[in-house]
């Protein structure tokens, strides 16, 4: 019978097998850290932590793309946007997101032309369609999302269209969690986001393992797949082994996709630092359109309009603790109360990956 790669990996049988095999190996406690939002909402969707041996421990990591984006670049896209002459596009959740004034939602609300989109493709007939406008794509996620704004300006420039813009915010999943490792973080072991590693391969995690002794174990998403991977890790550990190990062999390899990784290559390049949100500034931690295409740079273009200086979250909030590891959506004083998914305080309350977000919503099961 073929593999349902939804149901057959959502089993209860099988989940509970294995969480009586991780109760059975576990020796020691750990603290394991899930880099990926994606997994932060499987772990608590599902319950996990309550399937587990109470010396496992899930840390909640800064792998949600529209959490870790600080509000100065989100007061960008609402300065771009308050143009006449722009038409500012986002994806999904983006738009949500507070900056230190407003949202792009809120933006729109009072006037702006912003557009919400379900593929980056969108905005090369938006752009198309209203050749009298600059449309700008404010571009934003870990190497999961890249190959697809890198095919979207290949497709302008081929295409001839001259008003689509990029303002660029594609980051790299390793380099927070070196940032946070090296703040001090009592991390044992990482769950590795598959999505990312489907495009940049598992290897790009190897330094992580050689410099902190910490294990990766390339996770899928759905729970047999967290499951699986804890159990890998605990069975490193018994092993007295340190490794990035995949569990997620059905679509990642060790080297990704050599096509998507030629693609980013063409039109990215690193920065020296960025900054982000509750980390600070890590440097060679994202990506900015090569030379070559700082006549299609928003940022470059519109320089001299844009805000720079670091803005500090709600004082209240503890979205900078969350994402390093820190503290739990519960721990802060106005989760659920002030601040919901329907008026957020913080970013981690936007995304379907921010912890907070999961942690309202699924609250009754843990
Ligand atoms: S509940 Fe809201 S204010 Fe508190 S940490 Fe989360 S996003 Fe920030």
């Amino acid at each position: 019978m073929p593999i349902d790669y939804i149901s057959d990996y959502r089993d209860p049988k099988l989940i509970a097998a294995l969480s009586a095999q991780i109760s059975l190996e576990a020796t020691r406690a750990l603290n394991i850290m899930e880099i990926c939002g994606g997994h932060t909402h499987t772990i608590i969707k599902y319950g996990l932590p309550q399937l587990l041996p109470p010396q496992i421990k899930f840390i909640h990591g800064p792998g949600c793309p529209v959490c870790v984006i600080p509000k100065e670049r989100i007061d960008h896209a609402t300065t771009l946007a308050a143009r006449k002459d722009v038409i500012l596009c986002a994806l999904g959740d983006m738009i949500r997101a507070p900056g230190s004034k407003l949202s792009l939602q809120q933006a729109r609300a009072e006037g702006a032309d912003v557009r919400a989109l379900y593929s980056p493709l969108e905005a090369l007939k938006i752009a198309t369609e209203n050749p009298d406008k600059k449309t700008i794509f404010f571009a934003i996620g870990f190497e999961t999302t890249t190959p697809m704004t890198a095919s979207l300006i290949e497709r302008a420039i081929n295409g001839g269209v001259k008003n689509l813009l990029f303002h660029i915010n594609h980051i790299l999943a390793p380099p927070p969690v070196c940032a946070i490792m090296d703040d001090g973080a009592a991390i044992d072991a990482f769950l590795g986001p598959s999505h990312v590693s489907v495009i940049a391969g598992s290897d790009v995690f190897l330094p992580i393992v050689e410099r902190y002794k910490t294990p990766v174990v390339i996770s899928g998403f759905e729970p047999i797949d967290a499951l699986e991977s804890v159990l890998m890790i605990v069975r490193q550990f018994n092993d007295g082994r340190r490794e990035v190990e995949n569990q997620y062999s059905r679509a990642v390899t060790r080297s990704g996709n050599q096509t998507a990784k030629t693609l980013i290559d063409r039109y990215f390049t690193l920065r020296d630092t960025f900054r982000w949100r509750g980390l600070g500034d890590i440097p060679f931690s994202a990506l900015r359109l090569r030379e070559q295409y700082a006549h299609i740079d928003a940022e470059q273009i519109f320089a001299d309009y844009l805000p720079n200086e670091p803005i500090d979250d709600h004082k209240l909030c503890l979205c900078a603790e969350i994402l390093k590891g820190r503290a739990k959506p519960t721990d802060c004083k106005v989760f659920g109360k002030a601040c919901t998914p329907n008026s957020p305080f913080g970013s981690c309350m936007v995304s379907g990956e921010g912890a907070c977000a999961t942690y309202y919503r699924y609250a009754k099961t843990f």
